[in-house]
């Protein structure tokens, strides 16, 4: 092989070396600058083509044009390792840091929390249970007649494969199998998601979160209903909330009442979010009926007890202004973090 072709595949042999051993982008700077720059020693070999012999030349010529994208190629890429790892390593002291991308509450999980919290002070066990539920717990021991429209397929989601299961549609069995577990006196809330065979709209979502509390003791009345009622909305909306118990019915609780809270926000003047009305309807409530306290083995000649529930999107959504509920379960990022931090 002729001496000049010798000399370039030496040159690419020092080369390479050089790049393996550059640590830094300063030495692979030096790198580039001694071989490709324009006084480097790839520049200064091009410059004596005029002077190879003619024979060779053509072959000079074309093993030198590829030892410089060779060179090109590969200092660009050692480059590039070099800023990766620095990034990796973290070296640069002198960079502002980095924004650590910080996760908020959920705005649903934010008010379950507060409900919770404020249950806890006034002595409230919080108790938790199964989704998927029997019949039995989440109906027959509530006191459902056989006739009631919530037991229909169109209201509520059956399993298909397995007889008598179903999606609970309240948490009140919760507090079944709370009585059916402890003796009085029970003080508990239940919250946790619920499911109706709803379809999705503005107001309404096949899934949901209630919170339910219960209270069985001897004595226990519906002025205490009322006065623990009236407390939890007062620290949940404000102290200068009153509420208003109207006659209802549900097959758990006897008597029942729906419960309404006076619009906090225009104090019961009328307003965009009580619909003029100065009240706005929250959940349901009454006293224990005696049958369900039967089934789950409590005597009621003995003990008495209230119930009541509340819907936490609802109550979300009236805290927060949100008008459409389906927004809680899309995740998109822009809605939750408005909602970051603590309640
Ligand atoms: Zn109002």
């Amino acid at each position: 092989m002729h001496e000049k072709i010798v000399e370039l595949q030496t040159l690419r042999e020092a080369l390479e070396k050089d790049i393996s051993k550059a640590d830094s982008p300063d030495s692979i700077e030096e790198v580039r600058v001694r071989y490709i720059g324009r006084k480097g020693s790839i520049a200064d070999l091009f410059k004596q083509i005029g002077r190879v012999e003619p024979q060779i030349r053509g072959e000079f010529g074309k093993t030198l044009n590829s030892l410089k994208q060779f060179a090109t190629a590969e200092i660009e890429r050692k480059v590039k390792d070099l800023e990766q790892q620095e990034t990796v390593a973290g070296v640069d002291p002198t960079l502002p840091p980095r924004p650590v991308a910080q996760g908020s509450y959920h705005p649903i999980t934010l008010i379950e929390r507060e409900v919770k919290r404020i249950f806890s002070r006034m002595g409230f066990a919080v108790m938790r249970g199964p989704e998927v539920e029997d019949v039995w717990h989440n109906f027959d021991a509530l006191n459902t007649p056989e006739w009631h429209p919530s037991r229909d397929a169109s209201d509520t989601l059956y399993l298909a494969d397995v007889p008598d299961m179903l999606l609970r549609t309240e948490t009140s069995p919760v507090q079944i199998r709370t009585m059916q577990a402890q003796k009085p006196p029970i003080r508990i809330v239940a919250p946790g998601r619920v499911f109706r065979n709803d379809k999705p709209d503005a107001t309404h979502s096949p899934m949901f979160t209630q919170v339910e509390g219960l209270y069985v003791d001897k004595g226990v009345t519906f002025s205490d209903l009322k006065g623990t009622v009236l407390q939890f909305y007062r620290h949940l909306l404000g102290k200068n909330v009153v509420t208003r118990f109207r006659p209802h019915f549900f097959p758990f609780t006897e008597p029942s009442a729906e419960v309404d809270v006076s619009c906090p926000f225009c104090g019961g003047n009328g307003c965009r979010v009580c619909k003029q009305s100065g009240w706005i309807e929250v959940g349901g409530s009454g006293m224990v009926d005696p049958n369900v306290l039967e089934t789950v083995g409590i005597d009621p000649e003995v003990y008495t007890g209230w119930a009541f529930g509340l819907g936490v999107e609802r109550m979300t959504m009236l805290l927060y202004g949100v008008d459409d509920i389906r927004l809680f379960y899309e995740n998109d990022i822009r809605f939750l973090q408005q909602f970051g931090g603590r309640r």
